[in-house]
Protein backbone atom coordinates (compact mmCIF):
# COMPACT_ATOMS: atom_id res chain seq x y z
CA UNK A 1 0.00 0.00 0.00
CA UNK A 2 0.96 3.20 -0.59
CA UNK A 3 -0.49 6.86 0.45
CA UNK A 4 -1.07 7.79 -3.25
CA UNK A 5 -4.65 8.03 -2.53
CA UNK A 6 -5.26 11.15 -4.70
CA UNK A 7 -4.26 8.89 -8.23
CA UNK A 8 -8.07 8.43 -8.07
CA UNK A 9 -9.26 11.17 -6.90
CA UNK A 10 -11.01 13.46 -9.37
CA UNK A 11 -9.70 16.70 -10.24
CA UNK A 12 -12.85 18.90 -9.74
CA UNK A 13 -12.95 17.04 -6.02
CA UNK A 14 -9.50 17.90 -5.77
CA UNK A 15 -10.30 21.89 -5.84
CA UNK A 16 -12.34 23.14 -3.39
CA UNK A 17 -12.50 27.03 -5.03
CA UNK A 18 -14.69 25.18 -7.52
CA UNK A 19 -17.79 24.31 -4.40
CA UNK A 20 -19.92 26.55 -4.94
CA UNK A 21 -20.46 29.55 -1.74
CA UNK A 22 -22.98 29.00 0.14
CA UNK A 23 -25.58 31.16 2.52
CA UNK A 24 -27.03 30.04 5.27
CA UNK A 25 -31.10 30.78 6.33
CA UNK A 26 -29.74 32.37 8.71
CA UNK A 27 -27.83 34.91 5.85
CA UNK A 28 -24.12 34.40 7.20
CA UNK A 29 -21.66 32.97 4.48
CA UNK A 30 -20.40 29.99 5.55
CA UNK A 31 -16.83 29.99 4.23
CA UNK A 32 -16.35 34.00 5.44
CA UNK A 33 -14.70 35.16 8.25
CA UNK A 34 -17.26 36.47 10.44
CA UNK A 35 -17.09 39.96 11.85
CA UNK A 36 -20.24 40.93 13.55
CA UNK A 37 -20.31 44.49 13.40
CA UNK A 38 -22.55 46.54 15.86
CA UNK A 39 -23.58 48.73 12.93
CA UNK A 40 -27.09 47.88 11.87
CA UNK A 41 -30.72 46.92 12.47
CA UNK A 42 -34.01 45.09 11.65
CA UNK A 43 -35.01 45.63 7.35
CA UNK A 44 -38.70 46.61 7.72
CA UNK A 45 -39.67 43.84 5.40
CA UNK A 46 -37.18 40.86 5.62
CA UNK A 47 -39.29 39.59 2.28
CA UNK A 48 -37.84 42.05 0.02
CA UNK A 49 -34.26 41.31 0.17
CA UNK A 50 -34.06 42.68 -3.31
CA UNK A 51 -30.61 44.64 -4.43
CA UNK A 52 -26.88 44.38 -4.47
CA UNK A 53 -24.73 47.50 -4.53
CA UNK A 54 -21.33 47.55 -5.18
CA UNK A 55 -18.59 49.69 -3.09
CA UNK A 56 -15.32 50.52 -2.39
CA UNK A 57 -13.33 51.56 0.46
CA UNK A 58 -9.84 51.62 1.59
CA UNK A 59 -8.25 53.06 5.30
CA UNK A 60 -6.40 55.08 5.13
CA UNK A 61 -8.16 55.80 1.77
CA UNK A 62 -5.58 54.47 -1.01
CA UNK A 63 -3.88 51.76 1.75
CA UNK A 64 -4.99 47.98 1.68
CA UNK A 65 -4.60 45.48 4.27
CA UNK A 66 -4.36 47.90 7.23
CA UNK A 67 -7.42 46.46 9.38
CA UNK A 68 -8.52 49.75 9.53
CA UNK A 69 -11.97 48.92 7.32
CA UNK A 70 -12.57 45.95 10.26
CA UNK A 71 -11.89 48.32 12.83
CA UNK A 72 -13.86 51.21 10.87
CA UNK A 73 -17.29 48.88 10.38
CA UNK A 74 -17.20 48.02 14.29
CA UNK A 75 -16.45 51.18 15.45
CA UNK A 76 -13.22 50.52 17.20
CA UNK A 77 -10.84 52.80 14.75
CA UNK A 78 -8.17 54.96 16.59
CA UNK A 79 -9.93 58.04 15.20
CA UNK A 80 -5.96 59.80 16.34
CA UNK A 81 -4.27 57.19 14.04
CA UNK A 82 -4.50 59.01 10.98
CA UNK A 83 -5.82 62.61 9.57
CA UNK A 84 -8.71 61.01 8.02
CA UNK A 85 -9.68 59.12 10.60
CA UNK A 86 -10.73 62.32 12.41
CA UNK A 87 -12.84 62.95 9.66
CA UNK A 88 -14.88 59.91 9.94
CA UNK A 89 -15.04 59.82 13.76
CA UNK A 90 -18.38 59.32 14.73
CA UNK A 91 -20.15 57.70 11.39
CA UNK A 92 -21.49 54.41 11.95
CA UNK A 93 -21.45 52.50 8.79
CA UNK A 94 -21.10 49.33 7.96
CA UNK A 95 -21.54 46.65 5.17
CA UNK A 96 -22.88 43.22 4.94
CA UNK A 97 -19.35 42.08 3.15
CA UNK A 98 -15.95 43.14 2.39
CA UNK A 99 -13.68 41.94 0.07
CA UNK A 100 -10.00 42.42 0.39
CA UNK A 101 -6.84 42.79 -2.71
CA UNK A 102 -6.40 38.96 -2.10
CA UNK A 103 -10.00 38.05 -2.44
CA UNK A 104 -10.61 36.80 1.36
CA UNK A 105 -14.37 37.67 2.55
CA UNK A 106 -14.85 39.43 5.59
CA UNK A 107 -18.72 39.49 6.86
CA UNK A 108 -19.94 42.26 9.53
CA UNK A 109 -23.88 41.83 9.55
CA UNK A 110 -25.87 39.17 8.18
CA UNK A 111 -27.97 39.38 4.87
CA UNK A 112 -31.51 39.09 6.68
CA UNK A 113 -30.23 42.33 8.63
CA UNK A 114 -30.27 46.16 7.19
CA UNK A 115 -26.45 47.11 7.02
CA UNK A 116 -25.95 50.89 6.50
CA UNK A 117 -24.17 51.17 3.59
CA UNK A 118 -25.74 53.07 0.64
CA UNK A 119 -27.48 55.97 2.78
CA UNK A 120 -29.25 58.38 1.31
CA UNK A 121 -30.20 56.66 -2.00
CA UNK A 122 -32.35 55.85 -4.97
CA UNK A 123 -33.40 52.58 -6.76
CA UNK A 124 -35.68 53.54 -9.92
CA UNK A 125 -37.40 55.14 -8.23
CA UNK A 126 -37.55 54.12 -4.71
CA UNK A 127 -35.19 55.58 -1.61
CA UNK A 128 -33.79 54.07 1.30
CA UNK A 129 -31.90 51.28 -0.42
CA UNK A 130 -30.03 50.00 2.57
CA UNK A 131 -33.87 48.59 3.56
CA UNK A 132 -33.78 46.31 0.20
CA UNK A 133 -30.57 45.90 -0.82
CA UNK A 134 -26.95 43.90 0.47
CA UNK A 135 -23.93 45.46 0.09
CA UNK A 136 -20.51 44.47 -0.88
CA UNK A 137 -17.65 46.57 -0.27
CA UNK A 138 -14.29 46.02 -2.57
CA UNK A 139 -11.02 47.18 -0.68
CA UNK A 140 -10.20 49.86 -3.12
CA UNK A 141 -9.76 53.09 -4.48
CA UNK A 142 -11.95 54.81 -7.81
CA UNK A 143 -8.37 55.00 -9.33
CA UNK A 144 -7.01 51.46 -8.81
CA UNK A 145 -7.78 48.33 -10.95
CA UNK A 146 -9.37 45.87 -8.69
CA UNK A 147 -7.58 42.34 -8.41
CA UNK A 148 -8.53 39.13 -10.10
CA UNK A 149 -8.95 37.65 -6.56
CA UNK A 150 -11.35 40.18 -5.99
CA UNK A 151 -13.71 39.69 -8.66
CA UNK A 152 -13.62 35.92 -8.33
CA UNK A 153 -14.45 36.22 -4.73
CA UNK A 154 -16.69 38.97 -6.16
CA UNK A 155 -18.65 36.37 -8.42
CA UNK A 156 -18.68 33.59 -6.36
CA UNK A 157 -20.58 35.82 -3.71
CA UNK A 158 -22.98 36.93 -6.31
CA UNK A 159 -23.90 33.56 -6.95
CA UNK A 160 -24.36 32.18 -3.42
CA UNK A 161 -26.53 35.48 -2.72
CA UNK A 162 -28.63 35.64 -5.72
CA UNK A 163 -29.14 31.66 -4.87
CA UNK A 164 -30.44 32.46 -1.24
CA UNK A 165 -32.18 35.61 -2.05
CA UNK A 166 -33.47 35.37 -5.56
CA UNK A 167 -35.34 38.44 -6.03
CA UNK A 168 -31.70 39.78 -6.64
CA UNK A 169 -31.54 39.12 -10.58
CA UNK A 170 -28.56 40.84 -12.70
CA UNK A 171 -30.39 43.64 -13.48
CA UNK A 172 -30.41 44.73 -9.87
CA UNK A 173 -27.09 44.46 -9.20
CA UNK A 174 -25.54 48.31 -9.02
CA UNK A 175 -22.75 50.84 -8.48
CA UNK A 176 -23.42 52.93 -4.71
CA UNK A 177 -22.43 56.04 -7.39
CA UNK A 178 -25.68 54.95 -9.20
CA UNK A 179 -27.86 55.53 -6.21
CA UNK A 180 -26.39 57.82 -5.25
CA UNK A 181 -25.25 59.98 -7.79
CA UNK A 182 -23.62 63.34 -6.65
CA UNK A 183 -22.52 62.37 -3.88
CA UNK A 184 -20.86 58.33 -4.14
CA UNK A 185 -18.76 58.13 -7.06
CA UNK A 186 -17.54 54.28 -5.90
CA UNK A 187 -17.39 51.41 -7.06
CA UNK A 188 -15.57 54.15 -9.68
CA UNK A 189 -14.62 53.76 -13.33
CA UNK A 190 -11.39 51.38 -12.47
CA UNK A 191 -14.20 48.65 -11.73
CA UNK A 192 -14.93 46.63 -14.74
CA UNK A 193 -18.30 46.00 -15.10
CA UNK A 194 -18.44 44.47 -18.20
CA UNK A 195 -16.01 41.83 -16.65
CA UNK A 196 -18.19 41.36 -13.97
CA UNK A 197 -21.52 41.38 -15.43
CA UNK A 198 -20.29 38.62 -18.04
CA UNK A 199 -19.44 36.49 -15.19
CA UNK A 200 -22.90 36.56 -13.49
CA UNK A 201 -24.33 36.08 -16.66
CA UNK A 202 -22.47 32.49 -17.32
CA UNK A 203 -23.16 31.38 -13.34
CA UNK A 204 -26.77 31.95 -13.91
ZN1 LIG B 1 -20.11 53.19 -1.18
Amino acid sequence: MTSRSSDTTPSQGAQPSQKPWMITAEGWLETSNSVPSPNFDDRPDLSDISLLVIHNISLPPGQFGTGCVEQFFCNQLDHSAHPFFEEIEGVRVSSHFFIDRIGTVTQFVPTVARAWHAGLSCFEGRAACNDFSIGIELEGTDEQPYTDEQYISLLKLTDALMTRHPQITPVRITGHSDIAPGRKTDPGPCFDWKRFRAGVKRQG
